[in-house]
Formats: C-alpha cells, sequence, structure tokens
C-alpha cells in the first residue's frame, strides 16, 4: 500500500499542526487552497479555527461547492472543532449567512461549551481508538446536538456528543492535533487507505 496524499484545508485555523500531526501518522500532508488541489488529494482535514471565517473565505475562494462535491463523491474528510461545524447538515447559533460543506446528518451547536468553559482539556474514549482515552483539547468547541440514524456516535463528554462518523466523514469537537497523540489521525489515514485501495 503506497502513502496517501491527505490535504488540509488552508483557508485559516490551525494548518500546520495537523500537517505535522499526519506526517506523523505515516501520511503525506499538504496545504489545500484552491478547487484543482482537491485533485490530487485521497483525503482532506478540516482545521479548527473560526467557522463563520471559513465559511466566508471558502465563498471568496470559489471553494463552497467543490468542498461540497468532495464530500459528496464519498472522499474521507476529517474535521476537528470549527471543522466538524463545516461538516455538519445543520447549525445552531450560526451566523444567518453562514454555510457548511455538509456530509453529516447531524445538527452541531458552535460554542456550546464555551458558554460553561471557554476552553478546558478531558480524557475522551474515543470507540475504534485503542490504548486508553485521547487528551481532548476544547476551546470554544460545538457539540452534537442530534444526529441522523446513519451517524455513529464515538465519543461523549458530559453527556454531550463529541467525536462522531458518518460513512467516510469523521469529526471531533476537540483538537487531538494539539496533543502530540496521532491516534485520532492515524484512524483517519487508516479510512483513507481503505476509502482508496
Ligand atoms: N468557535 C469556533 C467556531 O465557531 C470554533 C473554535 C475552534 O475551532 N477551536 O468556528
Amino acid at each position: 500500500m503506497s502513502t496517501p496524499t491527505i490535504g488540509v484545508l488552508a483557508l485559516q485555523g490551525d494548518v500546520r499542526e495537523h500537517l505535522t500531526v499526519l506526517a506523523e501518522a505515516d501520511a503525506l500532508a499538504r496545504p489545500v487552497r484552491r478547487p484543482e488541489e482537491l485533485d490530487g488529494i485521497d483525503g482532506l482535514v478540516i482545521p479548527g479555527g473560526e467557522s463563520t471565517t471559513m465559511s466566508k473565505l471558502a465563498v471568496t475562494f470559489g471553494m463552497l461547492e467543490p468542498l461540497r462535491a468532495f464530500v459528496r463523491a464519498g472522499k474521507p474528510v476529517y474535521g476537528t472543532c470549527a471543522g466538524m461545524i463545516m461538516v455538519a447538515d445543520k447549525l445552531l447559533d450560526a451566523r444567518e449567512d453562514q454555510e457548511t460543506f455538509g456530509g453529516v446528518d447531524m445538527i452541531v451547536r458552535r460554542n456550546a461549551f464555551g458558554r460553561q468553559n471557554e476552553s478546558f482539556e478531558a480524557a475522551i474514549d474515543v470507540a475504534g481508538i485503542p490504548g486508553g482515552p485521547v487528551e481532548g483539547v476544547f476551546i470554544r468547541a460545538p457539540w452534537v446536538e442530534s444526529v441522523g440514524g446513519a451517524v455513529e456516535v464515538l465519543a461523549t463528554y458530559d453527556g454531550h456528543t463529541v467525536a462522531v462518523r458518518q460513512g467516510n466523514v469523521l469529526a471531533t469537537s476537540f483538537h487531538p492535533e494539539l496533543t502530540g497523540d496521532h491516534r485520532v489521525h492515524a484512524l483517519f489515514v487508516d479510512m483513507v487507505r481503505r476509502a482508496r485501495d
């Protein structure tokens, strides 16, 4: 099996951290800013940052429809925090003109934990990840308010869903790229390999 090439959407957010962790998880990682750059990748990470800004920049750079098509085509996508917001089919507490790429039949509430706690860390057990809980870094994080029947809930915290998967789309409320633990990225790299081979 050759090494998969995984893009990191580089409109805004913590792109560099994802590039580093993906390389450590045995993927070829590269930033993606333009529609034509989607052609050469086997999967895509959507980083954390600010989803309202990411939405605006996706429109400005002509990336909104190409990214929707990428997800619809069944290409693997992993969204962290703002990236989770971007793969949600529906949002709560969004800005009125905020767009998403969609892909996961779920309703995500922006800044949900932020109302209680701006940022915090917690040990999170994620289904499918061996070796004990991962350290979840939550920064003005969203949670998943509800999911449709095709969505697998992979992790909860304090009664709220914080990690999900639907087909080839994975999303976490937290930021595994900030912890030095590659296991969530390794799970995604494995999804990309299976989708491609
Ligand atoms: N609160 C941010 C948003 O709504 C997400 C924060 C993050 O990605 N760390 O986009």
